[in-house]
């Protein structure tokens, strides 16, 4: 698996450090399903050009197609590398991009929490590896 070679290329993009592994995780944008011309993203503002950061939905520029946030990103396929950090195999994982909620331990604080993250298994050992969503 290539990891893409421009980020225009993705709706989303991470790359984690995971104790003494590492992941990185990439989505590729995805073809208007219904006139299938245009790579599908954020609505631009028609008077500055630019890409509308906070919008819910995804839109195709060609013909106005439009599909929620949720259920655009649930659609697609999320692309993964992964080092484990348990017994260094190197693996890649393809899955739909669907977030779940589990618990984990903050390291900073050592508490338990909820968060959503696409959850894989280690290949090789079965180590739990989670690709988190960012807390913003
Ligand atoms: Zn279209
Ligand atoms: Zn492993």
């Amino acid at each position: 698996m290539k990891e893409p070679t421009s980020m225009d290329e993705c709706v989303y993009f991470t790359r984690r450090v995971l104790g003494t592994g590492k992941a990185a995780a990439w989505v590729y944008r995805k073809e208007c399903p219904k006139c299938k011309k245009c790579l599908m993203g954020k609505p631009k503002d028609p008077k500055t050009g630019r890409y509308k950061i906070r919008a819910t939905e995804y839109v195709c520029y060609e013909c106005g197609y439009t599909e929620e946030k949720k259920e655009h990103m649930e659609s697609l396929d999320i692309n993964i590398t992964y080092t484990c950090p348990k017994c260094s195999f190197e693996g890649e994982k393809q899955m739909p991009f669907i977030r779940k909620k589990v618990m984990r331990t903050n390291e900073e604080t050592g508490k338990r929490q909820s968060v959503e993250a696409v959850k894989i298994e280690c290949e090789n050992c079965g180590e739990v590896i989670l690709i988190t969503k960012k807390l913003k």
